[in-house]
C-alpha cells in the first residue's frame, strides 16, 4: 500500500485513526508492516503491500470458514 493511503483509512471498527508500523518499504510502498488503531488498540497486519483491515471477528469467521455464499442479510 501506498503510504499516502494512511490520509483515507480509518479502523473498521471504531473509525479511529490508524498508526502505520512499518516493517519492509519499497519506493512509496509499504511492502510489510502493521496498523494499530488509536483509539481502539485493534491491528491490522499488512502482507505483500495489502493492508488487511477485516475486523478480527470477520477474519476469524472466514477463516473457519472459508466458503463465501453471498447470503445477506438480518436486519
Ligand atoms: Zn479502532
Amino acid at each position: 500500500m501506498r503510504q499516502d493511503l494512511m490520509d483515507i483509512l480509518a479502523c473498521p471498527l471504531c473509525k479511529g485513526p490508524l498508526v502505520l508500523t512499518i516493517a519492509a518499504v519499497e519506493a512509496d510502498e509499504v511492502l510489510t508492516g502493521e496498523l494499530r488503531c488509536e483509539a481502539c488498540n485493534e491491528r491490522y497486519p499488512i502482507e505483500d503491500g495489502i493492508p488487511n483491515l477485516l475486523p478480527p471477528a470477520l477474519r476469524e469467521a472466514m477463516a473457519a470458514d472459508g466458503n463465501s455464499g453471498g447470503v445477506g442479510g438480518h436486519g
